[in-house]
């Protein structure tokens, strides 16, 4: 089948009232909702408290499920799947990061189909149910999880991520409220703004970007560009909004692309060694465009985003190089364990130039090795 140019079944609601204008999408959905969380953001955010009030407005039950963790583990999911099913729930809603809302949309399928095994969830033949309705409510501005179907989920082991992607795993409504953002601390704040540009530099090059995609990413990136290279010490009720509008269009933008190398090649050092997921991807950055620029149609490409948001190739890279701020030294042996969980994905095919392993070993190296 032929993918759309663009496709965005999520109604999408933006601002300070997005609730209570989706109000009627929430109270159609049925009659008990799991909510599903990280420890504290939901309620720091003053998210969970909007969520519940206007459930409990609606006559609509609830239970919580708060135990997502960051980079949410396959088997968390599948046990709040399990628990969404035994307490009879109708629907899903993530409240958080982008981790509670990947892990919401794996729960709303396990939930519906809730004797599979873990790993089952990656195997089409074997959900036989459509998932549980699924809503968003994000915390943060960076992976724009609400507005799509990907969700990123940990193996068992805890030392690589696999996307569980289904037809139906798409928020039925996202609820993007800005100040839900501001009780970020600010490194966090960084990092995932970080992240929704990755997005939107990864998709604007790659093959399978449309017209509609470019837009989506070079208004994401214009704004986001903005506010990152500004440097601010703290952020005010502007930037947040720019942040969300933008973390919101940069994964429109990859609903129709997916990512590129940058994010594979983090996710060793997410998982292994702590970096934070957009300051992972934003360590990449300058080798991700250095190395489009040896192909005639990277160089084209990006030589078109940096014109369009105002600035260079040169000074693009060492700004995201020194935003990403992470300095690791490993052997030849912790590069190759790093290299081998991640040589396997699909994103190296997403870009003008189609790097090979031993080229990941290469950039590896060049950022790494002990001297
Ligand atoms: P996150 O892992 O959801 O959250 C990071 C930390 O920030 C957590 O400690 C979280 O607390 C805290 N936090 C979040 N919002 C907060 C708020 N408003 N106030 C205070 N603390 C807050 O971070 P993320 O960068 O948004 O998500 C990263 C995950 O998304 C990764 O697993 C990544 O692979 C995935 N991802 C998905 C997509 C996609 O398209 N679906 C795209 C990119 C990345 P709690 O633990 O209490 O929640
Ligand atoms: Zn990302």
């Amino acid at each position: 089948m032929t993918h759309a140019d663009f496709l965005m079944p999520t109604a999408l609601y933006f601002g300070e009232d997005c609730l209570e204008k989706g109000a009627t999408l929430l109270g159609a959905a049925g009659t008990h909702a799991l909510l599903v969380t990280g420890k504290s953001s939901a309620r720091l955010s003053g998210a969970l408290d909007d969520v519940t009030a206007l459930l409990s407005r609606l006559n609509v039950k609830f239970t919580i499920f708060d135990g997502v963790t960051e980079n949410p583990p396959l088997l968390t999911c599948h046990e709040a799947g399990k628990l969404a099913a035994e307490v009879g729930a109708d629907f899903v809603i993530g409240i958080g990061g982008g981790s509670a809302l990947d892990a919401a949309k794996a729960v709303a399928a396990f939930a519906a189909n809730p004797t599979i095994s873990p790993k089952e969830i990656y195997d089409a033949e074997k959900r036989k149910n459509s998932t549980l309705p699924i809503f968003a409510v994000p915390t943060t501005a960076g992976t724009g999880s609400e507005v799509n179907n990907y969700s990123v989920l940990t193996l068992e082991g805890g030392k690589q991520k696999k996307t569980f992607k289904a037809a139906d795993s798409w928020p039925r409504a996202a609820f993007v409220n800005p100040r839900y953002t501001a009780s970020m601390p600010h490194a966090t704040a960084i990092s995932t703004a970080l992240d929704a540009f990755a997005h939107a530099l990864e998709s604007y090059l790659s093959p399978k970007s449309t017209v509609f995609s470019e837009h989506a990413a070079l208004y994401a990136a214009t704004l986001l560009y903005d506010v990152l290279s500004a440097a601010p010490a703290a952020l005010d009720d502007s930037d947040r909004e720019h942040l969300s509008l933008a973390a919101t269009a940069a994964g429109m933008a990859i609903s129709v692309t997916g990512t590129g190398f940058p994010h594979p090649m983090g996710y060793s050092l997410t998982l292994l060694d702590g970096l934070p997921h957009g300051r992972a991807c934003a360590l990449f950055a300058g080798d991700y465009i250095r190395y489009n620029e040896r192909s005639a149609q990277g160089a084209l490409r990006i030589k078109e985003f940096c014109q369009k948001i105002g600035t260079r190739p040169r000074v693009l890279a060492a700004l995201l190089e020194g935003l990403a701020d992470a300095e690791f030294s490993f052997t030849e042996a912790e590069i190759a364990t790093r290299v081998e969980l991640i040589a396997g994905a699909g994103n190296y095919q997403n870009s003008p130039y189609v790097l090979s392993k031993s080229e990941i070993y290469d950039i590896y190296r060049a950022h790494f090795l002990k001297k």
